[in-house]
């Protein structure tokens, strides 16, 4: 409701309230003061008619009385009169026209009765002090209700009447404390509306709505002004509030790009961040590791001791200082990995220095420690290696020196470092260390330059230079670094060699030239000595076949004998003769020799020895070979006639087979035989070394034999055997041959 309705309302309520109540005050005090008025009217108007009509009582004339109570007509609202003889019984009785008398049977006790609608007055009737009777008036009170309800239609007629004067006066008077009221509300409405706090209220009294305008634009000077502050921090706010995000994402960014791993927590030790690098260091993962105490995630042991660290967060938060981890701690990763790190922790303060957490910033130092060995390793090996090692720069100007180089070139390292390497080039030999620096500068390398340096005692050393560029990490040259070996013992080895195999080779020569002589003279021996041999043979024959009865028991021996022994020097020279022969005619041609073949040859060869002894010999398929059959018709002749005649109690067995092993023909000869003690494995390969005597007949040439053919064709023969366990004889050749006679 608009106020200045609700003060029309105030003011009609207000004056009708008090009209009405002014009005029934009225009503409410007429009715008192006429009750009042009536009552005493009544006692006079009583002691009136008590006094005419005591002489009638006397004289006992109640006509009289009768008349006198008739003069009551005029008071029309009195009802009844009646008058009572003293002995009570009724006298006289008036009642209003038109009405019944209702007087009572006997008088009445009470002077004065009040009933709702009738006022009963009773007076004693007396002369002269004598009681003669008494009078009572039963008025009818009627009269109050009607005079009552005029007092109100005039007061409703008042109420009308005023209301309609008041409603005139205030909807006139209002407007003198509505418009300013509503000047206010226009006011701070609009400010309320538009949050424009330079709005003023007019001032349109100097009362109390005047002095509330003024409070009210003070007050709205006070909140522009605010206002205006507040905007301004809020501004400034902002400002700090963007600041921070900017350096919180920076700095996000910073520790989520950075190489080290960054924890942070709080004053309790509480992890509140980690970064990417320390969740995979210690392989937790920031969801998981955030809000737990420092001790369950980041957990720390000493190398050596094993013995728990404790954790620099503690540490600072105890001392509130920055503190560094010991070189030998052992980070536990979640997975039990351990990882040596080196780390250091600091506290986070406000600006009144209070701690508010921690930062701690650790990282891996596995790669860093490699590196620090190795470059240990290397410097021991620089300095413990026996020859010179030497950086300059590309100007020549030493830069290390190592032990080697003090020891080579007689120079100590504080003498050499800073000074230029151009003090050892030997007379002569200036420009070639020029033409190395610039060969260096422009990235070549020199490798194993046989030259002379000199020494500080001025000797001339022998050296082997290897010199590199130096670069540095964008791969520009920057220096040099040589390596120098002394070789003076090498190089006079060296002359001392070249002597020796001078030597050697005129040794080898003349012992070329007399193994020739000696191979040409056996040959010739052999050849030459078969003829006499023969003669020997026939004539011992013919000796004893023709005269077999001239020879006593001592010549016929001595004769069979001479026989014998011929036969064996023939067999000893056929042997010589060919060994002699496998290396002689080197130039003859080579061919496709079948191998089965050669086999199946040397088979027939040995026919009679097989047939007696009931021999089983079994052949895998074999290559063929470019060479000499002459060469290896022998070669497994000799080896299948050693597995009959060194055969055990069983028949022999005997299996020839080939294969590939690694690029080379591999043959094997196996039997079942007697076996060959292994001391003897290599031995049995020298010409003339038998092992088992004259009882097995034998020139102890054959394996001799073997090995010089596989020595010529650039193969090996070896055994393989255990006494009583047979023997396996094996054999190599050079795949080519095969290869050779395969493409034939
Ligand atoms: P020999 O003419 O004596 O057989 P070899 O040179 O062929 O001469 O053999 C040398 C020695 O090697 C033989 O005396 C023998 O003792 C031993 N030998 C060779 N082959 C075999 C074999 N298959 N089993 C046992 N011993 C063997």
């Amino acid at each position: 409701m608009p106020i200045k309705r609700k003060l029309m309302v105030i003011v009609m309520a207000t004056t009708t309230a008090a009209l009405i109540v002014a009005g029934a005050g009225v009503v409410w005090f007429d009715s008192l003061v006429f009750r009042d008025y009536l009552q005493r009217d009544l006692s006079v108007l009583g002691r009136i008619i008590a006094d005419a009509s005591a002489a009638a009582l006397a004289f006992d004339d109640p006509k009289t009385a009768a008349e006198t109570l008739a003069a009551l007509q005029a008071r029309t609202h009195l009802r009844s009169a009646c008058i009572y003889r003293i002995e009570g019984p009724l006298f006289a009785s008036y009642a209003r026209s038109g009405e019944a008398v209702k007087c009572p049977q006997a008088a009445p006790a009470d002077r004065v009765r009040w009933t709702p609608d009738e006022l009963m007055v009773a007076r004693t009737i007396r002369l002269q002090d004598r009681e003669l009777g008494t009078l009572a008036f039963f008025y009818d009170l009627d009269e109050i209700g009607r005079r009552r309800n005029s007092y109100s239609a005039i007061v409703l007629c008042v109420l009308v009447a005023s209301g309609f004067l008041a409603f005139l006066l205030s909807s006139r008077l209002r407007a003198v404390i509505a418009t300013p009221i509503a000047q206010l509300v226009n006011a701070t409405s609009a400010v309320s509306r538009t949050k424009d706090y330079s709005i003023r209220a007019r001032k349109l009294s100097a009362d109390e709505l005047g002095v509330l305008a003024d409070a009210v634009n003070d007050m709205l000077a006070g909140i522009q002004s605010r206002d205006r502050e507040l905007r301004e921090a809020l501004a400034d706010r902002e400002q700090a509030l963007n600041d921070a995000r900017n350096a919180r994402d920076s700095l996000a960014t910073t520790l989520a790009s950075i190489g080290d791993a960054v924890i942070s927590t709080d004053a309790e030790g509480r992890i509140l961040f980690l970064n990417p690098v320390a969740e995979s260091l210690m392989r937790w993962p920031a969801a998981e590791a955030v809000g737990k105490p420092i001790e369950d995630v980041f957990r720390i042991v000493n190398e050596y001791t094993r013995e728990t660290v404790e954790s620099p967060v503690r540490r600072v938060l105890r001392e509130g200082a920055i503190v560094g981890l010991a070189n030998s701690t052992m980070l536990l990763a979640r997975d039990g990995t351990e990882i040596p790190i080196d780390d250091s922790g600091a506290p986070i303060r406000d600006r009144d220095g209070t701690i508010l957490g921690t930062v701690l910033v650790f990282r891996d130092v596995t790669a860093r420690r490699r590196a620090e060995e190795t470059s240990h390793l290397l410097a021991a090996i620089v300095e413990s290696s026996d020859e010179a090692i030497i950086s300059a720069n590309l100007n020549g100007i030493v830069m290390s020196w190592n032990r080697g180089a003090e020891r080579i070139f007689g120079y100590s390292a504080e003498e050499m470092i800073g000074r230029s390497i151009s003090v050892m080039a030997p007379p002569g030999r200036v420009d070639e260390m020029i033409a190395i620096l610039a060969r260096i500068r422009s990235g070549e390398r020199i490798e194993e330059l046989q030259t002379l340096r000199r020494a500080r005692h001025g000797g001339l050393v022998n050296v082997s230079l290897t010199v590199s560029p130096l670069r540095d990490a964008s791969g520009a040259v920057v220096g040099v670094s040589k390596i120098a070996r002394d070789i003076t013992e090498r190089v006079r080895s060296a002359e001392r060699l070249a002597l020796l195999n001078a030597d050697l080779q005129r040794s080898n020569q003349r012992l070329a030239s007399s193994n020739e002589d000696l191979e040409r003279f056996a040959f010739i021996a052999s050849h030459d000595l078969q003829e006499p041999l023969r003669m020997i043979t026939t004539y011992s024959q013919l000796l004893a076949r023709n005269y077999p009865d001239a020879l006593d028991g001592n010549a016929g021996m001595c004769v069979r004998n001479i026989m014998e022994s011929a036969q064996r020097m023939r067999e000893l020279i056929a042997d010589l003769l060919a060994y002699t022969e496998i290396t002689a005619r080197q130039d003859e041609p080579v061919e496709a020799v079948d191998l089965n073949g050669v086999v199946e040859k040397a088979m027939q060869n040995l026919k009679a020895s097989i047939d007696e002894t009931g021999a089983v010999v079994t052949c895998d398929p074999l290559p063929s070979l470019t060479a000499r059959e002459a060469h290896f018709l022998p070669l497994f002749q000799n080896l299948i006639g050693n597995a009959i005649k060194y055969r055990g109690e069983q028949p022999p067995r005997i299996h020839i087979s080939a294969r590939d092993v690694e690029g080379q023909l591999q043959f094997s000869v196996k039997d079942n035989g007697i076996g060959i003690d292994p001391q003897y494995h290599e031995r049995i390969f020298v010409a003339f070394k038998r092992l088992h005597g004259k009882k097995i007949p034998g020139t102890g040439i054959g394996l001799a034999i073997c090995q010089r053919v596989l020595e010529r064709y650039g193969g090996r023969i070896w055994v393989e055997s255990q006494v009583g366990e047979g023997a396996t004889f094996l054999f190599t050749l050079p795949d080519m041959a095969a290869q050779k006679a395969r493409r034939a």
